[in-house]
């Protein structure tokens, strides 16, 4: 039987991982990322499946090529972590998931948008400290009069922008990649300048690409936004400039910012802190104490349950084919 070790298995993807296992590979499932120190989890299998922060770097890639293991897939679009180059001169296959579910981080960062637009947050923590006050700062616009700009008009920001539209909001886009300079994915589209001025919440769903989307909302871009604009980032860490967000923050500059990434991201999310001002990170520990309006959420964008389904079955099909047909759409080497 085909062996498979999948990392990064979180105990609520267990069964998830079983049930859709319909080509009867030998799982061996471990909850840890594949790090160096426990790359011998992988001894006795045909292939492995990892998750974003698994390192899939020429060290592993050559244990694994020793023992006979021949895949490395990878069950992110993402694909990073993986050293294709090392995987291309060891001859091992490699793979990802090009897609999932849009809706899991377009749902999150509507979550996230309403969530800071509407003041829950600061109510939450007020009511649960006992202020049943009603505080001026809780005075809000309502969404299907106001307008939404969507930073990256792919498919998640399509989806976001029909959520969004679904509640009446005005939606306006701005992308760099476009062959239609009016519409894509049925978003109107406008410059940058104009979304900045225009959005009453911005959300950015552009891949990172040093360079290019590198602090792509810098200091002029929050400059220009109105001052009670909520920032939304699900996409990655590196498209925003922190720093220059803390100081919009702290002169009042926009209304909120969410965000479901950070830079440090490795060494922060998924651990348990005694004190905020444990993280490794200041300048997040300086957002979560001194900002009701700040939001941040573990990266938790994908963790639903439609887009772990795709990402599984994904996966599983690509080994399949893999074995039948000596390749697979999504192969990266
Ligand atoms: P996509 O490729 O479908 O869309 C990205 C869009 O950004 C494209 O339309 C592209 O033309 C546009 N773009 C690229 N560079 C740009 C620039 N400089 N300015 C404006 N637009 C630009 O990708 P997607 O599936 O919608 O994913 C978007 C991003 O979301 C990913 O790259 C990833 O970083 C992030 N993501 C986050 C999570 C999470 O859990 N938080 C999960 C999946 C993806």
């Amino acid at each position: 039987m085909f062996k498979i070790t999948a990392y990064g298995v979180r105990p609520t993807e267990v069964d998830y991982f079983n049930k859709l296992n319909t080509y009867d590979f030998d799982l061996n499932l471990i909850p840890a990322m594949l790090v160096h120190e426990n790359v011998e989890t992988a001894k006795g299998s045909d292939a492995v499946l990892l998750r974003g922060t698994c390192v899939g770097d020429r060290e592993n890639l050559t244990k694994f090529k020793e023992w006979g293991i021949n895949y490395v897939f990878t069950r992110t679009v993402g694909f990073d972590h993986v050293d294709l180059e090392a995987a291309k001169e060891l001859n091992i296959k490699a793979a990802r998931v090009p897609g999932y579910s849009p809706y899991a981080v377009a749902e999150l960062a509507m979550t996230l948008g309403m969530t800071l637009f509407r003041s829950v947050g600061p109510a939450m923590a007020n009511t649960h400290a006992g202020n049943f006050k009603v505080l001026d700062p809780y005075f809000s616009k309502e969404i299907h009069s106001s307008t939404v700009g969507i930073i990256g008009c792919g498919r998640i920001g399509a989806a976001e922008a029909e959520l969004y539209s679904g509640m009446g909001a005005k939606v306006i886009g701005y992308d760099s990649h476009t062959n239609d300079p009016k519409v894509k994915n049925g978003i109107n589209l406008v410059s940058l300048a104009e979304l900045l001025k225009e959005a009453d919440i911005i959300s950015l769903h552009v891949p990172f690409v040093p360079g290019d989307t590198e602090n792509l909302i810098d200091e002029a871009e929050l400059e220009q936004m109105k001052d009670d604009a909520i920032l939304i980032n699900t996409a990655r860490a590196q498209v925003v400039n922190m720093e220059a967000v803390t100081k919009a923050l702290q002169a009042h500059k926009i209304g909120g910012y969410g965000t479901d990434v950070v830079v440090d991201e490795g060494a922060i999310f998924g651990n348990e802190f005694a004190n905020l001002a444990d993280l490794p990170n200041q300048d997040v520990t300086e957002l979560m104490n001194n900002y009701p309006n700040v939001i941040i959420t573990p990266h938790i964008g994908s963790f639903t349950e439609p887009a772990l389904e795709d990402m599984i079955s994904v996966s599983y099909k690509n080994f399949q084919d893999t074995l039948d047909n000596g390749t697979c759409a999504n192969e990266l080497v």
